[in-house]
């Protein structure tokens, strides 16, 4: 104390002397918390933090009925158990449902979330993820919840998976655990503009499950990826997890194409 250079004000070696910044900064947060609007992460305006506001919500375009009973791509399918042209040559998965259509402006909130970085779009996107997951799937019949995973160039590059963000959304309100159990064994390039047969070669001995992970075997899992386009990725990732011994794979994407 004797050697203060600070002239008893401010001084790293005064702590008697210096004002108690954690204090006030705890209060400063506080009052701001009740002073400060929160606001929708889509569109700005006032809202709550972590979920879209009601317009936001709204404007997210939910999949038409009747649809298939197993991807449930909107449409009229034949025969009592409708099924499309892609669910009648077989599927990795049990089934799918996906929260909207993969329109704007959902498009942009996803780009947001994925190119320009938003975290803060990934609690309210995956909160609308949850609501495909409460309505079409039987919550309780799960054991774990997996997304599907980025190559490890593309999380680099990224510095998370969006896909892990929205399955921590659906997750975590059921006490179910989020496990990455997957992993890219070789770069794909992205899927975008190919067309289906593409896709599918594209992914094709893309994914593996990684043990250091634990195994699926016997167990029912929710997979979670962001956009179904083809379902070419979800199919590819749901036939490794099914040969690794899963008793049944479910699918939610937060939006599909048509
Ligand atoms: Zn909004
Ligand atoms: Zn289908």
């Amino acid at each position: 104390m004797s050697s203060c250079t600070g002239g008893g004000r401010f001084c790293a070696a005064c702590p008697t002397t210096r004002p108690d910044v954690s204090r006030f900064g705890k209060l400063a947060a506080s009052l701001g918390g009740v002073l400060a609007p929160q606001t929708c992460p889509a569109c700005g305006e006032r809202g709550e933090a972590d979920v879209l506001c009601d317009a936001c919500r709204d404007s997210a375009v939910p999949l038409g009925e009747p649809a298939c009973g197993v991807c449930r791509l909107p449409g009229r399918f034949p025969g009592e158990e409708p099924r499309c042209e892609a669910c009648l040559a077989g599927r990795g998965f049990r089934s799918a449902c996906a929260a909207a259509l993969f329109d704007e402006p959902l498009k942009s909130w996803v780009a947001r979330l994925k190119y320009r970085g938003e975290r803060t779009l990934a609690p309210a996107l995956g909160h609308l993820a949850r609501g495909a997951f409460e309505r079409f799937c039987d919550v309780a019949a799960y054991d774990l919840v997996v997304p599907v995973p980025l190559s490890p160039g593309r999380y680099r590059e990224r510095g998370f998976n969006q896909s892990f963000l929205l399955a921590s959304a659906i997750a975590t309100p059921h006490g179910l655990p989020v496990v990455s159990m997957l992993r890219r064994i070789r770069e794909t390039a992205p899927q975008v503009g190919l067309e289906s047969g593409a896709r599918e070669e594209n992914v094709a001995g893309a994914f593996a499950v990684d043990p250091e992970h634990g195994e699926p075997i016997g167990l029912t899992v929710l997979l979670v990826d962001d956009v179904l386009t083809t379902g070419a990725t979800v199919d590819a990732c749901a036939r490794v997890l099914m040969g690794a011994g899963a008793a049944a794979v479910d699918v939610v994407t937060l939006a599909r194409t048509t």
